[in-house]
């Protein structure tokens, strides 16, 4: 397989680089980057909400706050080759993107089920790079067995009311809407009886609670609805279809491009940390495994990228990436967890503490924090032991257990 890029290729990849050059406020290049898969930490160096506005309004300006959705729906209808490019530049040069739940999954939703008033009234706000959405999909007993959840939504004229709880709802505290799903049917197999609800967060009879996490931090809450009041107006698709319905993608990119290259900074920072810093060339002499772990990281960090570029290369030529996907994703998120454990070695006891400035404090703090981060790698976003059962069933065709 070449993984080269084509000469129109290589011109759409220095287009992506000089415009995050020119156009990423200073504030997001002068940080340390924070590591690990979702590391909620502000880290060091303060990003302002006007730092992200900017940045925002600069993505939307240049048509790029949602590459994939089609040209259409004020997209920027990039192919899947482009995508890619576009997600390894912005990893590179350390430039968030713009995704999150509402380009990723509300928007191409709405896109492909929403009536043409749906779309009309929620696509802008999510195209302006100024709205934020959240997922109020998994439940105290529904994660991975995502179809067993019991919020109910109840019809009442031209209104459903909505009574139960989702849990571990990132962003639900500073979100605009919530993409929901709700049983509308209980009686119907519980796959058959959901459906998917778009709520404007403003409605009375929502009560969100924080949850703060390992690092300290309100990132995700659990959210109570009382008798809260949605119009019909806000299901998507058809009623009691919302499984289906939720299971929408784009053609998006799946390769885990982004975590891929952020895994070779990060063991490339520890190389240097080993070779330059006094106490870490040390300790990486002293422990003849420490230079052993680092070479075996730096060696998955590349098989990471090798792992990203098949499912890429695969998409390219239309086909769908489903065990690759899954084995991208259980790779990097385990990875991430082993490449935070070497850090915790490399780094020693003072490397245990996770302040932000102090004259004992290696790397300010950022490896005890990528560590603690790291351990929902394999949580969020479908755990591990569901990857190894999608990789089995669908990948090997093994019997399901
Ligand atoms: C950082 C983070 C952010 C999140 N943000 C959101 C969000 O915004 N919105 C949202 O709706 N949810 C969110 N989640 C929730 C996430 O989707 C769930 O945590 C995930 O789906 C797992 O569900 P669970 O926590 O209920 O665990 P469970 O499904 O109860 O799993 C518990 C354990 O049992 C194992 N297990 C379960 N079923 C099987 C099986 N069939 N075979 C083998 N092992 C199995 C699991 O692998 C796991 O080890 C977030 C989670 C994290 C970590």
């Amino acid at each position: 397989m070449d993984f080269r890029d084509s000469a129109e290729e290589t011109a759409f990849r220095e287009e992506v680089r000089a415009f995050v050059a020119e156009n990423l406020p200073s504030a997001f290049r002068s940080r340390e980057p924070e590591w690990g898969m979702f590391n909620t930490s502000r880290g060091r160096t303060v990003i302002t909400p006007e730092d992200n506005r900017t940045w925002r309004k600069r993505l939307a300006a240049r048509g790029w706050i949602a590459p994939a959705w089609p040209k259409s729906y004020g997209g920027a209808g990039m192919d899947i080759g482009r995508q890619f490019i576009f997600n390894e530049e912005m990893a590179e040069q350390r430039a968030p993107g713009a995704g999150g739940i509402a380009v990723g999954w509300s928007g191409p939703t709405i896109m492909t089920h929403g009536t043409e008033e749906q779309k009309a009234r929620f696509l802008p706000g999510i195209l302006s790079g100024e709205e934020t959405w959240c997922q109020g999909f998994s439940e105290p007993g529904a994660g991975s067995d995502l179809a067993s959840l019991q919020t109910r939504a109840v019809r009442d004229g031209d209104d459903y009311v909505v009574n139960g709880q989702k849990i571990w709802t990132s962003g639900a505290h500073v979100s605009q809407y919530m993409i929901l799903l709700a049983r509308t049917d209980p009686d119907a197999p519980k796959h058959r009886g959901i459906s998917f609800f778009v709520l404007d967060m403003k409605s009375p009879g929502i009560n969100i609670q924080p949850l703060i996490n390992i690092l300290g931090d309100h990132s995700f809450n659990q959210v109570y609805f009382d008798n809260v009041r949605i119009s019909r107006a806000n299901v998507i698709g058809e009623e009691n279809r919302g499984w289906y319905v939720g299971a929408t993608t784009l053609d998006f990119e799946r390769s885990s491009i982004a975590t891929s290259v952020q895994m070779g900074h990060v063991v490339g920072e520890l190389v240097r940390f080993a070779r330059n810093v006094e106490g870490g060339a040390n300790r990486a002499r002293q422990q003849r495994g420490l230079r052993a772990e680092l070479a075996e990281r730096t060696v998955e960090a590349q098989v990471a990228r090798l792992l990203s570029y098949q499912v890429i290369s695969m998409q390219k030529r239309g086909l769908i990436p489903n065990k690759e996907a899954s084995v991208a994703k259980l790779y990097t998120s385990e990875l991430d967890q082993r490449m935070m454990r070497t850090g915790m070695h490399l780094l020693g006891l003072y490397g245990q503490l996770p302040d932000r400035e102090g004259p004992r404090v290696p790397l300010s703090g950022r490896m005890p924090r990528g560590y603690m981060a790291s351990t929902t790698a394999t949580i969020g976003g479908g755990t591990s032991e569901i990857q190894r059962n999608i990789i089995a069933t669908r990948g090997i065709g093994l019997p399901r257990g």
